[in-house]
């Protein structure tokens, strides 16, 4: 017996333990000589002896045997007052007028191991956070006791903005660091009762309980991004970071859990599209908008792989000589069930989805070939690529570019980048250093849509910049008010001293022009000269604008019938 792995325990029928084996000792602390003569309920809390001698009587009435695992949970009290996990036999011999045999099995292992898959099937092994399929519970248990209280509480959903930037350039180890510190900053706003889970990937979920009003949830959202957009510091780097929000509310947007999470992901993707670090509430006409956006962005995929797509080109002339300097190329896309889809409908959408990379990708590949295609034809001109913020957020942009540039035989310096103002700011370290790769490679850089975003002078020095684009929506209403003129004027000066060359965007009118050369701008881009056309019709417009006789501006395209080209 005393070779037994179990504990052994022989009872008479007062209870009284008769003998105990080695096993039953370690497993209790009580040496045999405690135990002997002792009454079982030695092991059990004092409350619950009375019970169990009760149980004891019965049993020695009726005895029945009792085999381990019938998966109760029984417990034994140990000397030292800790409770054990245990299994229990049960036997009986008529020995002595009846004796009861117990064997007695300690699975505080087993009870480990199953603690141990419980909160692996629970939680977030990275983060420690729970996971996905335990917050779904608490949603619902949010949801029943909501219900019930008649509070109301908040879900909130929020992604990381380029990740997968992160992984992909430092690799996997920082990306975790990164996961790690942004669940510890989420942890560090929250409340005790909120609750924050992984749901996977740079996927967070926050449940706010009993708030009050909308405000209330818009305000944590505000801390939880504050404390999102600091400075990740790496081994030796720093890193800048931000996420998108979106927050759905119970009961008032929807009352079950799946309605609820996937209102607070449209919100979310609301947030993402008004750029980084932004925060929206669910508002029902976001899941009609969501639904036309999943449909451009499948139907622009098909394009992407099968055809639709295409550039054109609108010319950039010189305000001096009229002749054409450049062009940009403009994304244009034709869907066989949609029809014409403008830019400026789908390349929000494309950004949204991350599917702008392959677009992006497209149209730098495309330019570069067409930048050959015109180079052998003897007609070499500059071309002007939009590229967007997530792109310039790419690791491997630059490298990517050289290789468009090297596989299609393309001059580095036909190829111009345009960047808007507010992407350079997003992370004006990042663009300068990407920008200045550019620049070594010869390719030139502009930025796009001037005036529109905040950008310091200072800051703006520092970038290997050769053109400003006055964004149109400034030389729109020029000849308007006096003021309107003057603030032109004043780019175009500010441009200058800084040795900067200026385009002046969307020029629809011989007087808008002729102020514009007033100021000394350099160059102007719009429907008066020519729309953006097809590249088969920009050898036409290139040598009407270089015409020796000198076309007047405004007339070049119209006296050649190409302002009638579809665009
Ligand atoms: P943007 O870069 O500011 O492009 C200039 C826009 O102004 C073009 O609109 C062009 O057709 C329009 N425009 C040109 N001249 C005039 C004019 O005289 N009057 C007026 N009212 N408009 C004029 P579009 O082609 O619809 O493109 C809209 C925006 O879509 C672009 O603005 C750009 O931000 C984006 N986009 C277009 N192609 C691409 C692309 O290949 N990649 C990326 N990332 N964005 C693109
Ligand atoms: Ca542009
Ligand atoms: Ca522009």
């Amino acid at each position: 017996m005393n070779a037994a792995p179990d504990g052994i325990l022989l009872v008479d029928r007062a209870g009284g333990i008769v003998m105990a084996n080695a096993a039953m000792q370690t497993i209790s602390g009580y040496s045999a000589d405690e135990l002997c003569g002792q009454s079982v309920s030695i092991f059990l809390p004092p409350d619950l002896r009375e019970a169990h001698a009760r149980h004891l009587a019965g049993y020695f009435h009726g005895p029945s045997r009792r085999p381990m695992g019938m998966g109760r949970d029984l417990w034994i009290m140990r000397k030292d007052g800790s409770s054990l996990p245990v299994d229990i036999a049960l036997g009986h011999t008529d020995e002595r007028g009846g004796t009861a045999v117990a064997f007695v099995r300690d699975i505080s292992e087993v009870r480990r191991l199953e603690a141990r898959m419980h909160y692996q099937a629970t939680h977030d092994t990275l983060t420690g956070l729970i996971n996905r399929w335990q917050f779904g519970q608490r949603l619902e248990q949010a949801i029943a006791e909501s219900a019930r209280s008649g509070q109301s509480f908040a879900l909130l959903l929020l992604d990381l903005d380029d990740f997968k930037a992160v992984n992909d350039g430092y690799g996997h180890a920082a990306g975790d660091q990164v996961l790690l510190e942004v669940a510890r900053r989420l942890k560090s706003v929250l409340r005790a009762g909120d609750a924050l889970a992984r749901l996977g990937g740079d996927e967070f979920t926050v449940l706010l309980p009993q708030i009050a009003h909308a405000q209330d949830a818009e305000q944590a959202a505000t801390k939880l991004l504050d404390a999102l957009c600091r400075p990740y510091q790496m081994h030796g780097f720093e890193l800048d970071l931000g996420a998108s929000l979106g927050i759905a509310l119970y009961p008032g947007d929807a009352q079950d859990a799946a309605t609820l999470m996937r209102y607070a992901d449209m919100a979310m993707y609301h947030a993402k599209e008004s750029g980084r670090a932004h925060f929206a509430c669910y508002a029902p006409p976001m899941g009609i908008r969501m639904a036309e956006k999943l449909q451009l962005h499948e139907r622009l995929k098909m394009a992407l792989a099968y055809g639709g797509l295409a550039l054109h080109y609108q010319p950039q002339v010189d305000v001096a000589t009229g002749h054409m300097q450049g062009v940009e190329a403009l994304l244009r896309w034709t869907d066989p069930q949609l029809g014409e889809v403008p830019p400026d409908r789908f390349v929000p959408v494309a950004e949204a989805t991350g599917l702008i990379l392959a677009l992006g990708a497209w149209v730098i590949d495309t330019a570069c070939h067409q930048i050959a295609l015109w180079t052998d034809a003897g007609m070499p001109l500059r071309v002007a690529v939009n590229l967007s913020a997530q792109q310039l957020r790419q690791t491997d942009l630059v490298e990517h570019i050289e290789r468009s540039l090297a596989l299609r035989g393309a001059r580095p310096d036909l190829l111009e980048i345009e960047v808007t103002e507010s992407e350079a700011m997003a992370d004006p370290e990042q663009a300068r250093r990407v920008l200045c790769s550019l620049q070594a490679l010869g390719v030139c850089i502009a930025l796009d849509d001037f005036g529109t975003g905040h950008s310091s002078l200072a800051y703006l020095k520092q970038l290997p910049i050769s053109r400003i684009k006055i964004d149109r929506e400034f030389v729109r209403p020029m000849l308007r008010t006096s003021a309107d003129a003057t603030l032109v004027q004043a780019i175009v000066v500010l441009a200058q001293t800084l040795g900067l060359r200026v385009v002046a965007e969307g020029v629809e009118s011989a007087d808008q022009l002729r102020l514009l050369a007033d100021f000394g701008c350099n160059a102007y881009q719009g429907w008066l000269f020519s729309r953006a056309v097809a590249p088969g019709h920009v050898a036409q417009l290139l040598q009407a604008s270089q015409a020796p006789q000198g076309v007047p501006a405004g007339q070049g395209p119209a006296l050649l019938g190409v302002s009638t080209v579809p665009v």
